[in-house]
């Protein structure tokens, strides 16, 4: 797979993409605006969302949406409140990228501050609960939606000192069968990717001493997500695809 093989994969198509200000996600909106999507940039730093806008805008892509929201503090409401928003605006959503996540702290089981159990499990799943539960009837609008979860080798295997961040991991994934199976014969679909070790401030965080050049960057695995918001992966539905060999 590879970005030549996709040209305006995406057109036409309105996408959300959570945490789209950096990293994975600031990459995985250039290129669905560059397939021809029109994507809604959410995250929780403004500026951010906002150079993403204007090197989106400035390409000649889509004209962007901006949804500055902090999915520690968001209640449901926020969640209905915006996809009504969505619904007026757009009349349906053809994708959502759950990529939004946080790290934590690694330390040792016994030494996990209750906060930060509560932080990444609000920021890594219980956002995702809401986003996705008030979006289910603007994901049915569309004539096929593609709802793409972001895990992690760390969501398949547990592993020492990750214990916040994996069982926010394997909870993704269990969300995502969940609703695969539930959804099965809708035009919904449900998968789950994971990015592999990709350069990010994320990966730093966890690896500091990591030589970050013999890591793929985002713009590397990009064609697994095209390919999952696409209409090439209709039929694919509660898989957890990797997107580069580990
Ligand atoms: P980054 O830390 O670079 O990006 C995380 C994004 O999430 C940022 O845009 C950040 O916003 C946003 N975010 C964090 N907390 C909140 C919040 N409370 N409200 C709104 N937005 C928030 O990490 P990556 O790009 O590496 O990670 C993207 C996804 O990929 C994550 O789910 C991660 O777990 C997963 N992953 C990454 C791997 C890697 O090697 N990089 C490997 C496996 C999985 P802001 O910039 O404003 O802080």
């Amino acid at each position: 797979m590879n970005e030549e093989s996709f040209t305006n994969a995406l057109k036409n198509k309105t996408i959300l993409i959570t945490g789209s200000g950096s990293g994975i996600g600031r990459q995985a909106a250039i290129d669905c605006a560059k397939q021809g999507a029109t994507v809604i940039l959410l995250g929780r730093t403004v500026s951010k969302l906002e150079s993403i806008y204007d090197e989106i805008v400035n390409n000649q892509y889509p004209e962007p949406a901006i949804v500055p929201l902090d999915l520690l503090g968001a209640t449901e409401k926020h969640y209905i409140d915006m996809a009504a928003t969505i619904e007026s605006q757009f009349g349906h959503l053809d994708g959502l990228l759950l990529n939004a996540g946080i790290l934590g702290d690694l330390r040792p089981f016994a030494q996990i501050p209750e906060k930060q159990w509560q932080e990444a499990l609000q920021t890594n799943v219980t956002s995702q609960f809401l986003m996705t539960k008030a979006l289910l009837p603007v994901l049915k609008k569309a004539p096929h939606a593609s709802v793409l979860f972001t895990t992690s080798g760390l969501g398949r295997q547990g592993r020492a000192y990750w214990g916040t961040y994996c069982v926010s991991k394997f909870a993704t994934e269990a969300m995502m069968q969940c609703l695969a199976d539930e959804y099965s014969n809708s035009t919904i679909r449900f998968n789950a990717i994971n990015p592999g070790p990709t350069q990010s401030a994320m990966r730093t965080k966890a690896y500091p001493a990591e030589d970050e050049s013999s890591l793929k960057t985002p713009a590397d695995i990009m064609p697994h997500y095209i390919h999952l918001l696409s209409d090439a992966s209709i039929g694919t539905n509660g898989q957890s695809v990797d997107a580069q060999a580990e």
